[in-house]
């Protein structure tokens, strides 16, 4: 069972590139503005498209900690 991850995309380094809900779109979406979001009840969700979509994001803007680690 993989570990449990919390997803967080930081909006002051977004560039709203779209980038992460094309390639995980049942864990992204863009907001309004067109900034990157993680969809509602997915900030858990875990998966191989997950870490695609941290990988393709041009400015670093999401983050993925192990849930277990309260310092992360
Ligand atoms: S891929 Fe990165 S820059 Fe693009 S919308 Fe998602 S978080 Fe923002």
């Amino acid at each position: 069972m993989p570990a449990p991850v919390t997803i967080a995309v930081d909006r002051s380094v977004c560039i709203g590139a779209g980038q992460c809900a094309l390639t995980a779109p049942d864990v992204f979406t863009q907001d309004d503005d067109g900034y990157g979001t993680v969809r509602p009840g997915r900030e858990t969700a875990g998966g191989t498209m997950l870490r695609e979509a941290v990988r393709v994001c041009p400015v670093r803007a999401i983050t993925v900690h192990d849930a277990r680690d309260p310092g992360a």
